[in-house]
């Protein structure tokens, strides 16, 4: 099987297949010697389980998580009680002879539905811990054990139609192997995830991966996306050998290139940075040469706790990063939860990326913006720290997100706490509105930095995670490049520097328009880094301005291609040793 290649490695060990709520089970009718009354004592049974399972999650909830997780088993434990439900789905088992797993999820799911729809958002908010209760409960009764996460007790590969960022740090103790998905693609936040976690991911396989055997045998290729089941010895042997030839992030012989500037033949300067999601990738962002850290994705220091980090926290967290940094800059981007990076315990939307992410979220939650900005201020005097809002579609919305990141100041100077006055604030483009006001936001912002994942997504209004919409999951469209320039232009004209964060940066073929565009920095994986500027070194700015304005001149996505790759061709031929 060939899917996508989401993250670099090779992966060879046991299947373990990742289930998750709304993966519903199919409708079983009883059959002539299944009785209703045995089918309830079923129900009972799964319910007390499930009952003694929360109980059991209660008690072991570790450290300062704790009280809140309790809160959240305890709410589960009473809906496993509520006597209605139970009723109802007694008698839908009885009325209708539906198998027990089957009447749950239909009663429940009604249930669910009608929760969803309420205007109050505290009975909202239960529907996840509903969600909860029935993935639980409908597992138990299908023979799946007790809620997947908690049985990955083997060194395995994680197989899973749909699964979130916080579904895999949930999982990730160092026994996620590899990852394979049904769904998603490359810039999916989850193959994004897999890559800073260094675990190799092919995605978009098409397949429904729960009709995998659980321990099946299979190896994985996150290079070229191949999967495959029940490999013999040869095929072990033949991606092992390749494990350890492609071990090494990159080859030697980039490895001088570390110290070196990214800069052309004729000189022009840009300024490599790396795109990180946990803290402790800043090392791997100095060993690959990179000239400091363009996007810290902050939001994961939510998922792998399950809930805000506490002020004290993010100063340590922060603290590390831009001291292992040693004066290069920090671009932090603030809590970018929402839409495929969404909080377990959040209330479902029916267009997530169109919905409540980004500093809209944050925005609801202003106390909470306010804190992580005190925090980056309160390091921004042991090294250059950029602070960054995500999803911005209006001037107003920057403004207040300035108006807090001032608050945050006073409060500093009302406590006393040193910090660098002239620490940046600016904002990622991530949206075509943000694009046609980039000149009145650059009057009011530090710098930008433009997040093309989302920004390709919100301009062809394709869904970044979409494996049906793959073929337009791309970054040749022309709309996109003529925004592009559109934005550096604008930035310029309002003297502050422009950056890109989106992955195409760190694309060989993407990246030489890019620069030709005027970007005055490029930030995306560190294993990319030594090879795109090995092949910045050896290119000319003038040749690429004039094939990035070949490409914003372009009428179609298929010229934009041609123009890039005869380009390309050209530049790697005189890389040739
Ligand atoms: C982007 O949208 O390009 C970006 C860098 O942010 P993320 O991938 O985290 O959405
Ligand atoms: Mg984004």
């Amino acid at each position: 099987m060939r899917g996508i290649a989401a993250a670099p490695g090779i992966a060879s060990g046991p299947a373990f297949v990742y289930r998750v709520g709304h993966e519903a089970p199919p409708v079983r009718v009883l059959a002539s010697k299944e009785t209703v009354e045995s089918e309830c004592v079923r129900l009972d049974a799964a319910l007390a389980a499930v009952r003694e399972e929360l109980l059991r999650f209660k008690k072991k909830s570790p450290g300062s998580v704790g009280s809140a997780l309790a809160k959240i088993f305890d709410a589960q434990v009473m809906i496993v009680d509520d006597p209605s439900i139970r009723a109802q789905v007694k008698d839908a088992i009885g009325a209708k002879r539906l198998a027990a797993e089957s009447a749950f999820a239909r009663v429940v799911g009604d249930a669910q539905k009608a929760i969803e729809r309420s205007p109050d958002p505290y009975l909202r908010e239960m529907a996840n811990d509903i969600e909860a209760v029935k993935t639980r409960v409908i597992n138990q009764l299908m023979g799946h054990g007790a809620d997947s996460e908690h049985h990955l007790s083997l060194p395995s590969i994680v197989l899973a139609n749909t699964i979130t960022p916080a579904d895999i740090m949930s999982l990730q103790k160092g026994l996620v192997l590899g990852v394979v998905t049904q769904t998603g693609g490359q810039i999916s936040h989850v193959a994004l995830l897999a890559k800073s976690l260094g675990i190799p991911a092919v995605a978009g396989l098409g397949v429904d991966l729960r009709t995998v055997r659980p321990s099946t045998r299979l190896v994985i290729d996150g290079f070229s996306g191949a999967v495959i089941l029940n490999p013999g010895s040869d095929t072990i042997e033949f991606f092992e050998r390749k494990r350890r030839r492609t071990h090494s992030p990159w080859p030697k012989k980039l490895e001088a290139l570390r110290d070196l500037p990214a800069v052309t033949v004729d000189r022009h300067k840009v300024s490599i940075l790396a795109n990180i999601d946990l803290a402790g990738e800043t090392e791997l962002a100095v060993a690959a040469g990179a000239a400091g850290v363009g996007l810290y994705r902050t939001e994961y220091l939510f998922l792998q706790q399950g809930e805000y980090p506490s002020e004290a926290k993010q100063v340590e967290v922060y603290r590390r990063a831009i001291t292992t940094l040693a004066g290069r800059p920090l671009v932090v981007r603030s809590f970018d939860l929402g839409s495929d990076k969404a909080a377990p315990n959040a209330a479902p939307e029916a267009n997530p990326a169109l919905g409540v992410r980004g500093l809209r979220l944050s925005l609801e939650k202003p106390a909470i913006l306010r804190a992580q900005f005190r925090a980056l201020l309160a390091v921004s005097t042991l090294g250059p720290v950029w602070v960054m809002v995500p999803m911005i579609a209006s001037v107003e919305e920057f403004e207040v997100a300035r108006s807090i990141w001032n608050q945050a100041k006073a409060d500093l100077r009302r406590k006393k706490i040193p910090f660098d006055s002239k620490a940046k604030f600016g904002l990622m483009i991530e949206t075509p509105a943000a694009v046609r006001m980039a000149y009145e936001l650059a009057q009011r912002a530090d710098f930008f930095s433009v997040g093309t994942n989302d920004l390709v997504q919100y301009t062809t209004a394709v869904d970044r995670g979409n494996q049906r919409l793959q073929s337009l999951q791309h970054h040749w469209h022309p709309a996109l490049w003529r925004q592009l320039d559109d934005i550096v232009k604008a930035g310029h004209r309002g003297e502050i520097p422009v950056g890109i964060c989106g992955e195409m940066s760190g694309d060989p073929l993407a990246v030489l328009p890019l620069v030709g565009l005027g970007f005055d920095s490029l930030s995306f994986h560190p294993n990319s880094i030594p090879r795109i500027k090995a092949l910045l070194r050896s290119v000319s700015f003038a040749d690429c301005r004039k094939l990035a304005a070949s490409v914003v001149a372009s009428a179609t996505s298929g010229q934009v291609r041609k123009l890039v790759k005869t380009f390309y061709a050209r530049a790697a031929r005189k890389l040739k040793p």
